[in-house]
């Protein structure tokens, strides 16, 4: 498989050829569609797409469509933005989601954690009135940001079909 080279928001982005496991795993993402690694030997599926299992070291994996729907764990909302061309986004979130797949295995307190940022349905960076929506416990689902033939990116959108929290848990203003 040839490497990627795209550009996101004004962010250079690339893929190396040799980087089968992220290769694969933004493909299907550029399909819209959520894949991840199963670990062949204990049936575990793992975050991000790696070579080994993080849990039992085997190599040997397929891929999976796993659903992209969660609960956010945990935010950042961005206000001083790193890179330049953010700047006009701000404030924007970073979300660290519990994805409802595999939640509490292999023990009470894991989770896949899928990193993304909150983005409209459409898959663009969430507008202010948004953002100051989404705090722990609102639930998500998934939406792509395409970037390039074989590259898109997985972002949340608030789950619109979904029961949400009364006040989901925002960090003191
Ligand atoms: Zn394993």
């Amino acid at each position: 498989m040839p490497g990627i080279q795209a550009t996101y928001l004004g962010m250079p982005l690339q893929l190396a050829d040799l980087d089968h496991e992220n290769l694969e795993y933004f493909k299907h993402c550029a399909a819209h569609d959520f894949h991840l690694q199963r670990c062949a030997a204990c049936g575990l599926v793992r975050y991000p797409p790696t070579t080994g299992c993080p849990w039992c070291a085997s190599p040997k994996s397929e891929w999976v469509k796993v659903e992209g729907k969660g609960t956010v764990h945990s935010y950042t909302e961005v206000h001083h933005a790193i890179q330049p061309a953010f700047k006009t986004h701000t404030p924007y979130l970073v979300l660290l989601v519990d994805l409802d797949t595999q939640k509490g295995k292999p023990d009470p307190q894991a989770a896949l954690r899928v990193l993304g940022n909150l983005a409209t349905p459409d898959g663009k960076l969430a507008p202010k009135e948004m953002v100051e929506k989404v705090g722990v416990g609102t639930r998500v689902r998934m939406v792509f940001a395409d970037v390039a033939a074989g590259l898109a990116i997985p972002h949340w959108t608030i789950d619109e079909s979904a029961t949400q929290p009364a006040k989901p848990w925002r960090y003191p203003a």
